[in-house]
């Protein structure tokens, strides 16, 4: 008998009647149920904008730039990807219509269409296919979850949308489509309220397209009565409208989806047959969230928190989320806040405030707005002993400041933020000064995963307990080659180092000196995940809890 060959199966997800409404983690939260049931699975990002990439966006308009092993700059919801499914990802799993439109123009221009025209559909949908079947190749998966950015019925999402048409076309039995909607109850009514439902699933089916399954998100658990009439009024069975009320926390969101039997349903409607039912380990890291009681109180200090008279944190959604992967994992219930970094510059009697805090955070950044307010923030914790974490920025304004007030000397900056001080301790990248003058902006940091080597003995290496590891990087500039000596000499620990030894990874205060005062050229916060908790996220919260 002839082996048949695995039939790789297709998830689309997406989402109606609004964005915000959590498709990212619906995505997410879908592949960890199919995971537990004993599967491969990987998950792609469809961002509908022209951007190649998220790298060159204000996090404030976006959210957090998420970036890969391999250097891509993605999108944020790639960051719960990977932490659901425990699994790094790499540019294949990610693609916006200017990555698309980009490479279907350079095979033109390569004549490898052989001198057909080319055009829009079908040649955009098959360059969208074709991606989709490599990253699902790639992973070796047996269940791909592609979650198509924006809401349906948009004008920029239609080809990515007539991909997913045109894979349902050809294999019925291996394509799904799940339907993230909204269901709101307006407070003057008191009533939940379906409708916008059933446009949304009417708006799916004009573009050919008819959900399998309708997760309806809402403030409250959804009734027999709303759930019938969905069910009826969208074409589907009603064992397949799901309940996703507000949770305190993501992580619970797979579990509730299990109550539903979720998973069941899926691997039926695709044909598949379970290998197993494993949900130990993720019920053990909810375990965990729900016991916490003794409290870790942590301020980030940043500035991308602002948007119009709302405060958004999802520009330092990793950072926030390997605070609690570590607090959680340690029974403690993290309790963060979101500090805006100008404060401190215009109102330094504000540092006083820090002291509540068992932990500091200064995350990333770029520009100038808000960089002395970091400072004074790097001073206060150094000189008060309050554990500091800082990451990439966070490392630069600590090196300026321990430069400043310990080395003692005059006109030191990063020379992001002054072009001609007299000290420079923070210098561009040597590669990176052509690319800047020539505008070359979009995806030319220095991007992704490079190694360091830790020096023994110290809190580094007390939390990695290895010498050699590799951490995911986006920066321009680093510590300046030439103040290494000195700082070094004035007590600052150069605790990680590239392999040649001339990048400046880690620094730190010696144990003795300071509880934990350490920061980091790279961003650990991309590699914690609620399965594998990032070392260095562990320790700063180990010492802030104590
Ligand atoms: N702006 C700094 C640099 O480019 C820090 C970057 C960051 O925090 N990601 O080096």
């Amino acid at each position: 008998m002839v082996k048949q060959k695995k039939r790789k199966k297709y998830i689309f997800v997406v989402g109606g009647v609004m964005s915000g409404v959590g498709k990212g983690i619906t995505a997410s939260a879908i592949g960890r149920i199919i995971k537990s049931r004993g599967f491969e699975v990987t998950a792609i990002k469809v961002d509908p904008y022209i951007n190649v990439d998220a790298g060159t966006m204000n996090p404030i308009e976006h959210g957090e730039v998420f970036v890969l092993d391999d250097g891509d700059e993605t999108d944020q919801d790639m960051g719960n990807y990977e932490r659901f499914l425990n699994i790094n990802l790499s540019s294949d799993n990610y693609m916006t219509t200017g990555r698309v439109y980009q490479s279907v123009i350079n095979k033109e221009r390569n004549l490898e269409y052989k001198g057909k025209c080319v055009e829009v559909v079908p040649h955009i949908p098959m360059e969208i296919i074709s991606r989709i079947k490599k990253a699902s190749k790639k992973d070796g998966a047996d269940v791909t979850i592609i979650e198509v950015g924006g809401t349906v019925g948009e004008y920029q999402n239609i080809l990515f949308l007539e991909a997913a048409r045109m894979m349902k076309v050809k294999n019925p039995d291996d394509v799904l489509f799940v339907l993230v909607s909204y269901v709101p109850i307006p407070s003057k009514v008191g009533e939940m309220k379906t409708k916008p439902t059933q446009y949304a699933s009417r708006t799916l089916n004009a573009a050919g397209i008819q959900a399998d399954i309708i997760v309806a998100r809402s403030s409250k658990e959804l009734d027999d009565i709303r759930k019938d009439k969905i069910a009826k009024s969208c074409s589907v069975d009603k064992k397949s409208v799901i309940s996703a009320p507000d949770v305190e926390s993501i992580y619970y969101v797979p579990l509730n989806f299990e109550k539903y039997e979720l998973s069941n349903t899926i691997l039926k409607k695709l044909n598949l047959r379970a290998k197993k039912k494993d949900f130990k380990e993720w019920k053990k890291f909810t375990q965990n969230i729900e016991k916490a009681k003794k409290e870790v109180k942590i301020g980030i200090v940043g500035k991308y928190f602002k948007s119009g008279d709302f405060v958004l944190s999802d520009a330092y959604i990793s950072v926030i989320e390997a605070i609690k992967h570590s607090a959680f994992n340690k029974g403690l219930k993290p309790v963060i806040d979101w500090l805006d970094s100008e404060e401190y510059k215009k109102n330094p009697k504000k540092l006083k405030e820090l002291n509540k805090y068992d932990g500091i955070v200064v995350p990333g950044g770029f520009g100038t707005r808000g960089v002395e307010g970091k400072i004074n923030v790097a001073r206060y914790c150094r000189e008060n002993k309050i554990p500091y974490l800082g990451l990439c920025y966070g490392m630069q304004i600590a090196v300026v400041e321990y430069a400043r007030n310990v080395l003692k000397l005059e006109d030191v900056h990063t020379v992001e933020m002054k072009k001609n001080a007299t000290h420079k301790v923070i210098d561009i990248l040597p590669e990176q000064r052509k690319k800047v003058k020539n505008k070359e902006y979009g995806g030319s940091m220095r991007l992704g995963l490079y190694a360091t080597n830790i020096k023994k003995g110290t809190q580094a290496f007390d939390a990695y307990k290895t010498e050699i590891v590799e951490e995911r990087h986006r920066h321009r500039y680093e510590v300046n080659s030439d103040y290494v000596e000195q700082l070094e000499k004035a007590g600052l620990v150069f605790s990680g180092k590239s392999p040649s030894g001339n990048l400046m990874e880690i620094m730190e205060l010696p144990k003795k000196e300071h509880p934990f005062y350490l920061a980091t050229q790279f961003h650990p916060e991309f590699l914690s995940k609620p399965l594998a908790t990032h070392p260095l996220f562990d320790a700063f919260i180990k010492i802030a809890s104590k």
